[in-house]
């Protein structure tokens, strides 16, 4: 299973804005716009590799999904 991040934005941010302010970064599985938490995330928001969990790229990360995503693959 292939895990990637996606944003969550501020309240009154959204994708399609200049400089979108973010929120918080969740894990996803691939192609799916919803995080291991259970949020609902936009299909259009910006998305990442899952190599930039753990790192500052990563940041802020959904606690929620950090403790998931742990069990998941390790
Ligand atoms: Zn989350």
């Amino acid at each position: 299973m292939d895990y990637e991040m996606r944003a969550e934005y501020a309240e009154g941010s959204s994708p399609g804005e200049q400089d979108p302010q973010l929120e918080v970064w969740h894990i996803t599985r691939v192609g799916e716009a919803m995080g291991l938490c259970g949020r609902d995330l936009l299909p259009s928001a910006v998305t990442q590799s899952s190599d930039a969990w753990g790192t500052p790229a990563g940041q802020p990360l959904c606690h929620s999904c950090g403790a998931l995503y742990l069990h998941q693959v390790r």
